[in-house]
């Protein structure tokens, strides 16, 4: 059977594929990175891209700011790298003796002025 002949047996016949998408694509577009909170994108998994029950590919979660690898279910499988200086905040704490400003005599700040 060749191409041509393929095509003229399937027109006029709505494919019911994207129907079938449908519902995984809404989880993951409404899915967020379990370890940063980050967008994630979805893609199949790899190592088992097919399950024996299930009609769409086996996806899963990648994200896309820490590149953490999770199931639908938010099950981490491959813990992302967070990036350091991602979060400006990140490492700032008040035990941090180079934060501690109370040693400094009244009216002074430190570094050069
Ligand atoms: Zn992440």
């Amino acid at each position: 059977m060749d191409e041509d002949e393929v095509f003229r047996l399937l027109d006029g016949h709505t494919s019911t594929l994207p129907k079938l998408f449908e519902p995984v694509d809404s989880l993951f577009d409404q899915m967020q990175c379990p370890q940063c909170g980050g967008e994630v994108e979805k893609v199949v998994d790899d190592r088992a891209p097919f399950i024996e029950s299930q009609v769409t590919p086996n996806f899963r979660a990648r994200c896309l700011v820490c590149g953490c690898l999770s199931t639908k279910e938010g099950v981490i499988i491959q813990r992302g790298e967070v990036k350091r200086g991602a979060n400006p905040l990140e490492g700032l704490s008040s035990v941090d003796p180079r934060n501690d400003l109370s040693g400094l005599p009244h009216g002074r700040t430190r570094g050069p002025a």
